[in-house]
C-alpha cells in the first residue's frame, strides 16, 4: 500500500531543482512512476514529497542539431512513433518498441529509465554506441555528461540528490553504418542486450554500400544487462575494425569470444557468471552476424527463442 505523500507539479527547471534542494531526502522526483512507484507499494523508499517533472516543458521534447537531443520526460511510446527519432536515429526508435510491455511504454520515460540505472536497461546499453551524454540541472547551473560516467553500478549514478536530468544527447551514426541490436530474456526485464554499430568506409554518402570493396572503419560494441553496468568492450571492437566487409563473417567468432572474456558478471536470479559469460559470446556473435548481413546489403530473417532483433 502506497503512504501519504504530497504531490509537487513545478513548471520549471529551477522551480523543481528549488524544491529538490529544499525537501533534501524526503523528496523523490517523479515521472512515469513505472519504477517509483513499485518501490513505494513495496515499502523499500518512503518519500514524504513527490516532485512530478513531466509539467517541465525542455524536458518533453526531441530536437535535431549535431546531435539528436531526447527530453528526459520523452516516453518509450513517443520515442518508438517520432519521425525526427526514425530518420535520425533508426535504431533506437525500433528499440523502444520492444521495451518492457505498452503499459510501461506508454508512461515510462527515456529519463527515468536511464536515472533509475537498473542494469537491465536496453536504452543505456544502446545509447553507448551512440556516444550519449546526459544534461543536468541544478541550481548550480547544467552540466553534461557522458552517459558512461552518468551511470556508476547497479541503481546508482553521479546525480546529485538536487539534481534533474534534462535530457539524452546522441550522436546519429553516419550513412552507411551497419548496427543492430539484439535482447535476451525470459523475465520481463533483459538478461542480455547487445548493441552492434560497424562504420563502413568505402559506402557513399547516402548510406548505399559500395559491396566488397567496404571496410569497418570504426566499430561499437556494447554489453548490458550481465555487468554491473553496460559498457563498450573495445577488445571485440579492436578484433572488428579495419575488417573488410567481405570478411567480417570469419572474425565474428573472435570479437564474441574477445566480448565474453571482457565481461564480469555476477551470480544472480539472472543466471550464474558462467551461463552470462556464455550467453554473451553467443550473441555477440548473432549480433555481429545480423550487422555483417545488413552491410551487405541484406536483411537476415534472425529469429532466436526468447530473443528480439531490432
Ligand atoms: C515490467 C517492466 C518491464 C521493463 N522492461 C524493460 C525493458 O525491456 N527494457 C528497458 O530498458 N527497461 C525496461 N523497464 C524499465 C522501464 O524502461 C522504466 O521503468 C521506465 O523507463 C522508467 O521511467 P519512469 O518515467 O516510469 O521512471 P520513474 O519510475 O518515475 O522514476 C524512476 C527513477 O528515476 C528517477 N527519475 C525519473 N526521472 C528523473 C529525472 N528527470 N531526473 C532525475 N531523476 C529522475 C526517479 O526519482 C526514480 O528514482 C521495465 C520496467 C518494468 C516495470
Amino acid at each position: 500500500m502506497l503512504r501519504p505523500f504530497t504531490l509537487h507539479r513545478p513548471d520549471t527547471p529551477e522551480e523543481a531543482c528549488a524544491l529538490l534542494a529544499r525537501l533534501g531526502e524526503d523528496a523523490a522526483v517523479y515521472a512515469g512512476g513505472t519504477e517509483l512507484l513499485l518501490l513505494m507499494k513495496l515499502g523499500l523508499l518512503r518519500p514524504r514529497h513527490l516532485v512530478d517533472v513531466k509539467r517541465i516543458r525542455p524536458f518533453d521534447g526531441i530536437t535535431d542539431g549535431t546531435h539528436l537531443a531526447i527530453g528526459a520526460t520523452v516516453t518509450h511510446r513517443t520515442v518508438e512513433r517520432s519521425a525526427l527519432v526514425r530518420a535520425r536515429c533508426p535504431l533506437v526508435a525500433s528499440v523502444a518498441r520492444h521495451v518492457a510491455n505498452v503499459r510501461v511504454r506508454n508512461v515510462g520515460t527515456v529519463g527515468g529509465n536511464l536515472a533509475f540505472a537498473d542494469p537491465h536497461s536496453d536504452l543505456a546499453t544502446l545509447f553507448l554506441t551512440l556516444d550519449a551524454s546526459v544534461e543536468l540541472v541544478s541550481p548550480r547551473g547544467r552540466r553534461e555528461l557522458s552517459l558512461a560516467d552518468f551511470v556508476r553500478g547497479p541503481w546508482e549514478t553521479a546525480r546529485e540528490p538536487d539534481e534533474l536530468l534534462a535530457s539524452v544527447r546522441l550522436v546519429p551514426w553516419p550513412p552507411g553504418t551497419a548496427a543492430a541490436y539484439v535482447k535476451f530474456g525470459v523475465h520481463e526485464r533483459p538478461t542480455l542486450g547487445v548493441s552492434v554499430a560497424l562504420r563502413l568506409d568505402g559506402a557513399d554518402g547516402d548510406g548505399e554500400r559500395r559491396g566488397g570493396g567496404a571496410r569497418v572503419a570504426d566499430a561499437r560494441v556494447a554489453i548490458g544487462c550481465v555487468n554491473p553496468r553496460p559498457a563498450r568492450v573495445p577488445a571485440a571492437e579492436a578484433r572488428l575494425t579495419g575488417v573488410a566487409v567481405t570478411e567480417l563473417e570469419d572474425v565474428t567468432g573472435a570479437a564474441a569470444e574477445a566480448a565474453s572474456a571482457d565481461t564480469d558478471p555476477a551470480d544472480d536470479l539472472y543466471g550464474s557468471a558462467d551461463y552470462k559469460r556464455e550467453m554473451v559470446a553467443v550473441f555477440v556473435r548473432r549480433a555481429l552476424r545480423i550487422a555483417a548481413a545488413r552491410a551487405r546489403g541484406a536483411e537476415p530473417a534472425a529469429r532466436f527463442p526468447h530473443a528480439v532483433v531490432a
